[in-house]
C-alpha cells in the first residue's frame, strides 16, 4: 500500500509540483511536494531528475514524468527493489502536433516569415521554396507512442509515411515498417526523417555521419527523440556543407543548448527547448498514470509503464 507520495521539487521543470499534488487529493496516500532531503519521508516518488539520494531513501517506487529513463540506473534501481514507472503513452498527440507543426513549417516557409517579422520584412520566399506535404515521404524512425501519433497526423496530412522499430510489425497510418536492419533503405528516400527512439546503447549515434550522408540532399531531419541519437557535429556539418537541407530538433546532446552552438543561428533549423511533449495537460496526464498505478499497488496488480 502507498502512504506517502512526494512530488519532487524537480517536476518544476515541466509544470508547477504543486499543482501535481492538487490533482491527487482524492487518492489515499497523501502527496506532498519534496526536495532531495526530505524523500526518506515518502515511500514513493514522482520526479523529473535522478538522485543518487533516491537509492537508500526507502522508496518502493519512482515515477519518471518523462517517457525518456535514460538517466535514472535501471540495474540500480532493480538491486535496490525500488519499483520505476515511465510515462510513456501520454505524448502521442502534443508530439505528434508539434512534429506535423515542424513539417508545415519548412513546407509552408512560417519560420523563414516568422524571421522576417522580426526585421519588418515583406518578401516572398523564393518561388520554388514553398511546398505541400501533401505526397512528400515520411520515414518515422522509432513506433511507439510518439511514432505513431507522428505517423497518424502525417498520415491525415496526405504524406506518404514509412517507418523502422525493432520488430517490424504492421503500424497504423505506416505503409512499410522496416526493421533496424533496414535504417539506411528507409532514410534514404524521404523528405523528412523523424526520429522517436529511446536513447539506449544501440541508438546512441543512430544517426551519424554515414545516415545523414545516406538521407536526401533535401531532407529534414526532425528529432524530438533524444540529442545523443544524433552524431551533433555531423548533424552540424551536414547542415554546413548542404548535405542535409534542414532540421527541427527538440533536443540536444546538451540542454539548454550552448549559446556557441551554430545550430542557433542557422536559417534552415528550427530550435525548440525540448518542449515537444509540453501541454496544458501535462498534470492530469500524470495525475492519472499515478493514480492508477496506486490502485494496482492496493490490488497487486503489475505496474503500469512498468520499467523495472
Ligand atoms: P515507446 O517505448 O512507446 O516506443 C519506442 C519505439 O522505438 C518502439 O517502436 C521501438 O521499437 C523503437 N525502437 C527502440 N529501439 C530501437 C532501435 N534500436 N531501432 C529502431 N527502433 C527502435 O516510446 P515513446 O514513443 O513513448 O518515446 C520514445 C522516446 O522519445 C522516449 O524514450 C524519450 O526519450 C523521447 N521522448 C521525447 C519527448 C520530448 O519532449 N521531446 C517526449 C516523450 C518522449 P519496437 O516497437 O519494435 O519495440
Amino acid at each position: 500500500m502507498v502512504r506517502a507520495i512526494g512530488i519532487h521539487d524537480s517536476v518544476a521543470a515541466l509544470f508547477p509540483p504543486t499543482v501535481l499534488a492538487e490533482r491527487l487529493t482524492d487518492i489515499d496516500a497523501t502527496t506532498r511536494v519534496v526536495g532531495t532531503d526530505e524523500v526518506d519521508d515518502v515511500d514513493a516518488l514522482v520526479t523529473f531528475e535522478y538522485d543518487e539520494a533516491f537509492l537508500d531513501a526507502g522508496l518502493d517506487w519512482i515515477h519518471s514524468v518523462q517517457a525518456g529513463i535514460d538517466r535514472f540506473p535501471l540495474d540500480k534501481l532493480e538491486a535496490r527493489g525500488i519499483s520505476l514507472t515511465n510515462s510513456t503513452g501520454t505524448h502521442g498527440d502534443s508530439v505528434g502536433e508539434t512534429v506535423a507543426g515542424m513539417m508545415l513549417s519548412f513546407a509552408r516557409r512560417l519560420h523563414q516569415y516568422r524571421s522576417q517579422q522580426e526585421r519588418t520584412k515583406w518578401a516572398w520566399a523564393e518561388w520554388d521554396a514553398p511546398f505541400t506535404l501533401s505526397g512528400c515521404s515520411l520515414c518515422v524512425v522509432g513506433l511507439g507512442t510518439l511514432g505513431r501519433g507522428i505517423a497518424a497526423r502525417a498520415d491525415a496530412l496526405g504524406m506518404h509515411v514509412t517507418g523502422v522499430k525493432r520488430t517490424p510489425t504492421p503500424v497504423d497510418h505506416v505503409e512499410t515498417v522496416h526493421p533496424s536492419s533496414e535504417l539506411h533503405e528507409a532514410i534514404s528516400d524521404a523528405k523528412f526523417v523523424a526520429l522517436a527512439v529511446p536513447l539506449t546503447d544501440e541508438t546512441e549515434g543512430l544517426i551519424g555521419a554515414e545516415e545523414l550522408a545516406a538521407m536526401r540532399d533535401d531532407a529534414v531531419l526532425v528529432n524530438v527523440a533524444r540529442g545523443a541519437v544524433v552524431d551533433q557535429p555531423a548533424l552540424v556539418d551536414a547542415l554546413q556543407t548542404d548535405s542535409l537541407a534542414g532540421a527541427a530538433l527538440d533536443v540536444f546532446e546538451t540542454e539548454p543548448l550552448p549559446e556557441p552552438s551554430p545550430l542557433w543561428e542557422m536559417d534552415e533549423v528550427i530550435v525548440t527547448p525540448h518542449a515537444a511533449a509540453a501541454t496544458r495537460d501535462y498534470p492530469d496526464r500524470m495525475a492519472a498514470l499515478v493514480r492508477e498505478n496506486v490502485r494496482r499497488i492496493d490490488a497487486g496488480e503489475r505496474l503500469a509503464n512498468h520499467v523495472v
